[in-house]
């Protein structure tokens, strides 16, 4: 038997990383799974990923945090930048793992203008400068807005981005702004309009758990507190 090439391993070894990874999101309960799933915006999957439970197992998010350190550990880290609570956590783990021992630092979101905006608080801004070394970190990334306001604010300050690190992509594409995302889970799963939702047509029982959660975190409505009071 011939043995597998490079390339084979590769690509075996990016999908054991992941169903290891997806197992450890299942865990702590962020990722569901073979379901039927009401979204907070309103359309239907059969899974399910909680941004903020993502990083709520410290001991995970090290291990995790750990992964990503070691994909990075060959290139030298001046800095790693993330924004956002979950990123912040996770960039943190990275931070701590890896080999240069780099300083965290977070940015802010800003709206300005109706444009988002990403700044660093004043006391850091001295601190990415003129060939600063930067490892951006993300936990989720949809979109990839976020890491593009990233890459803008670390370039505005005349750093390079040695790197993009995140737990889960769920864009199609592995590149963000021409740069290539590292991610521990690559995987986006379609979501249906209620009335074009497959499942709904087999008539599967909706689980509307994520979305009432969510509702219940929201204040209490005028008619609701008139119930109360
Ligand atoms: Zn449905």
């Amino acid at each position: 038997m011939s043995p597998p090439s490079r390339r084979n391993e590769a690509a075996v070894d990016a999908e054991v990383r992941e169903k290891i990874h997806l197992e450890i999101l299942k865990r702590v309960g962020a990722y569901h799974a073979n379901d039927h799933i009401l979204l907070p915006s309103g359309q239907h999957a059969t899974e399910y990923i909680d941004k903020t439970l993502v990083t709520a197992e410290p001991a995970f998010t090290e291990g995790l945090g750990g992964v990503i350190a070691k994909h990075f550990a060959q290139w030298p880290v001046d800095v790693v930048l993330s924004t956002g609570p979950g990123a912040l956590i996770l960039s943190h783990c990275v931070a701590r793992a890896h080999p240069s021992r780099p300083t965290l630092l977070y940015g802010t979101k800003v709206q300005t203008g109706g444009k988002r905006k990403v700044t660093l608080p004043a006391e850091f801004r001295q601190l990415v400068r003129q060939g600063t070394k930067v490892l951006i970190v993300e936990d989720l990334v949809s979109t990839g807005n976020t890491i593009k306001l990233l890459i803008q604010l670390v370039e505005q300050q005349g750093g390079q981005v040695t790197g993009i690190g995140c737990l889960w992509r769920r864009t199609s594409k592995a590149e963000v702004a021409g740069k290539l995302v590292y991610s521990l889970v690559s995987r986006d799963f379609p979501t249906y309009p209620p009335e074009a939702c497959p499942l709904c047509k087999k008539g599967v029982a909706l689980n509307e758990d994520f979305v009432s959660r969510r509702e219940r975190r929201k204040p209490a409505s005028a008619e609701e507190r008139s119930q109360v009071s």
